[in-house]
């Protein structure tokens, strides 16, 4: 038997299948998505199986064997799919198959077995037959007798040895499955509760769309081995509290029911434990959790109970895309606006792309939702819409505060609303999407701005921490005291971000009663951002400020005043998608104020008459996206069209510009055109330039890149030059 495998090297050069003779004593143990050691390029490395063959093209002695046989195997539908992964993005199937393996499936990481004391039918009776027994002897036997199967290291191996030489105790070595913590929620109700009329007309197409499914695979039907496409896509477009969670519950139920696997992708998961906390209270042990906060041993392990069918819903950020199981029926995106769904790392996969993939691969039902869809699932997926609140409660006011002329951070309208909500008892959220101090700060005599020596970027003041720092590259150094340059010591600081604006709150408003809590960054560890969301939630009135992290997924509904501050932030991006941000950020928080109808929510800006302000003021996203529809057709820009972005980067000043204008004359875009070279800002001591490849003809434009970077990269001239591409960029 031949196993054609895919090494596992981080090499870019390395692509395609390579044959190694599987000996007939491991061909037994070996499936597709086999882990393999084989010897590759004079080393030993990891590989998996891609394919098994009976021959080869080569002749034997040109083959080598495999070396050995790992426990870990990963199912063939995603050994495919890394395939597919390394050429969407301009990768590898390797580095797509390192994202996907069994957690610590590398370094030979298995089950944990736990030697456990069972009681046999002798020792039960020695309990009562006058059998003579020390006391420590009996306290163990009863011990078992009571409570079942225990872990031998509680009960002291010594007399456990001693009881299984005389038949009383059997001592077995049994899976001790590692899982997470449960999220215990008692106010969460494990019944499903009645749908409002809304919820109902959302929920019919999805299940009609069940019921196509499971009538072609009762049917046998190739559709359904063999779809070429999703059995349907659909777009939850709801209000916040309009109730999206309940329309997915009932969709997983139903999905479960016809014996189908539910995948749930959710924006961070460490940061909104309730909707987690929703699935496990309706379908108890078949919810599975997939997410980097989890121990290793834990992630392996609920890994195993997917992949064994024992947990069929697999809740998690977007690498739980790549959950193992069969026979997907429902994948549902929730908030699938995020920008957390792109993988920063090579290869830079889209979730949501992948999902749609999958979702193909397996006739499944894909479900995105969001209260501010991207206009790309509005223009390709079917929509079902929510526009009321659950609890039938108006949205709030949003009013927009002109800060033009304005130079304290907070309008005086905002200072008066944050008293009357003290007055009242109430409790506010203060957005503001800059972290630390001061934005930058520049010399009062020769005007000298203190930089990042690693970035072209300024330099960030954290008065608390005593330094200022890129965040970046995370370069730190000291306070000035005075300007290295001209000696100067008056050090002016300009802007404000959340630690100013924390600060100013303290000093005019926080009392006892009416405290200031601020989450960014800066609080590190998901630990302690969820507590500082706690201590906000259980207290009964005060302000929390933070950046957009604040805006993400959690659900206060006691909330009366939300306020952005510096809403055109996200307008100042050189980039299409930021008008789209700006709208997003603002409904989004007015979606997280005032459930229960008197919401207030004030937009402060220096561009009052902006589209996506005033729209966003208007809660019209039918406006809005018609509008940004309009904009990118006219401007090809996606969903009309597919941007490639290629960055290189290099340690000295023209190598990275000088790769980019190679790879340029190289790449002839069908469909399409190149943008570029454009120089970038330096980053983290690394030069940048950078080409946009923009065109209607996605897949040979891929195509197109990738030969040319296989071209130059590592090439002679342009040694030392990294070259990153990216495939739907952000
Ligand atoms: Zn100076
Ligand atoms: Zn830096």
């Amino acid at each position: 038997m031949i196993a054609r495998v895919l090494p596992l090297t981080q090499t870019r050069a390395i692509k395609g299948l390579f044959d190694y003779i599987l000996p007939q004593e491991l061909a037994d143990q070996v499936a597709v998505g086999s882990l393999l050691r084989v010897p590759f390029a004079g080393r030993v490395v990891q590989a998996v199986v891609a394919e098994l063959t009976p021959s080869s093209e080569l002749p034997d002695e040109r083959l080598a064997t495999v070396a050995a046989v790992l426990p870990a195997r990963l199912p063939a539908d995603l050994v495919k799919l890394a395939q597919w992964i390394g050429d969407e993005y301009c990768s590898t199937a390797a580095r797509a198959l390192n994202v996907m393996l069994p957690p610590g499936a590398t370094r030979g990481l298995t089950e944990k077995l736990v030697l456990t004391a069972v009681l046999t039918d002798a020792g039960q009776s020695a309990l009562t037959d006058g059998t003579r027994l020390t006391e420590g002897q009996r306290a163990v036997l009863t011990d078992l007798a009571a409570s079942g199967p225990v872990p031998a290291s509680q009960l002291g191996t010594a007399t456990l040895r001693r009881l299984e030489g005389r038949g009383l105790v059997q001592l077995e070595h049994t899976v001790s499955s590692r899982r997470p913590d449960r999220h215990a929620v008692s106010s969460i109700s494990k019944a499903a509760p009645k749908l409002t009329v809304e919820q109902q007309a959302a929920l019919v197409p999805i299940l009609d769309a069940f019921a196509v499914l499971a009538n072609a695979s009762m049917m046998g039907t190739e559709a359904v081995s063999t779809p070429e496409r999703a059995a349907a896509t659909f777009l939850l477009h709801g209000v916040t509290g309009s109730g999206k969670t309940e329309v997915y519950l009932q969709a997983a139920a139903a999905a479960l029911e016809a014996g189908l696997g539910v995948i749930i992708l959710v924006p961070e998961i460490g940061l909104t434990p309730q909707a987690l906390a929703r699935f496990e209270a309706r379908f108890g042990d078949v919810v599975a959790v997939l997410h980097s906060g989890m121990s290793e041993g834990k992630r392996h392990d609920e890994w195993l109970r997917l992949a064994r069918g024992e947990a069929r819903v697999c809740v998690g950020p977007r690498s739980a895309i790549f959950a193992p199981m069969d026979e997907i029926g429902l994948i549902v995106v929730d908030e699938e606006h995020e920008s957390s769904y792109k993988h920063e790392g090579d290869p830079r996969y889209d979730a949501r792309t992948v999902a749609e993939r999958r979702a193909a691969d397996h006739g499944a039902v894909l479900l995105y939702g969001s209260a501010t869809p991207r206009p790309e699932s509005v223009h390709s997926a079917a929509r079902l819409r929510l526009d009321q609140r659950v609890d039938g409660g108006a949205l709030p006011s949003v009013e927009i505060l002109d800060m033009r002329g304005l130079h304290n951070p907070l309008h005086p309208q905002t200072w008066l609303a944050l008293a009357d909500c003290r007055r009242d008892g109430g409790k506010a959220i203060v957005l503001l999407n800059r972290r630390g101090w001061s934005n930058f700060l520049s010399c009062g005599s020769c005007g000298r701005v203190w930089m990042c020596p690693n970035c072209e970027v300024t330099l960030v003041l954290h008065r608390t921490g005593g330094h200022v720092a890129c965040h970046h590259c995370g370069h730190r150094e000291p306070v000035p005291g005075k300007c290295p340059d001209c000696g100067s010591v008056s050090v002016a600081r300009h802007g404000a971000g959340t630690e100013r604006l924390e600060h100013e709150l303290v000093t005019a408003l926080a009392t006892p009663e009416f405290p200031v809590f601020r989450l960014d960054a800066d609080a590190s560890g998901l630990d302690a951002r969820a507590s500082i969301l706690e201590r906000f939630h259980a207290a009964s009135a005060g302000v929390l400020v933070g950046t957009q992290m604040i805006a993400k997924g959690h659900d206060f509904a006691d909330v009366g005043l939300g306020v952005v501050v510096d809403a055109d932030q996200t307008m100042r991006f050189p980039d299409f998608r930021a008008e789209e941000r700006t709208f997003s950020l603002v409904t989004q928080l007015a979606g997280r104020t005032g459930r229960g109808g008197h919401g207030r929510v004030l937009v402060q800006t220096m561009e009052p008459l902006a589209r996506p302000i005033q729209l966003a003021a208007q809660h019209d996203s039918d406006g809005f996206l018609n509008g940004e529809l309009q904009r990118r057709r006219a401007l090809a820009y996606p969903p009309f069209a597919t941007l490639i972005r290629v960055v290189c980067s290099s340690e000295d000043d023209d190598g990275a510009y000088a790769a980019t204008t190679a790879l340029r004359q190289l790449i002839e875009p069908p469909g399409g055109r190149v943008l570029g070279p454009a120089p970038l800002f330096m980053l983290r001591g690394k030069h940048r330039s950078q080409l946009v490849v923009k065109t209607a003809e996605r897949t040979a434009a891929i195509a197109a890149v990738r030969s040319a970077v296989d071209v130059i990269a590592g090439t002679k001239p342009h040694r030392g030059v990294s070259i990153s591409v990216d495939v739907d960029p952000q």
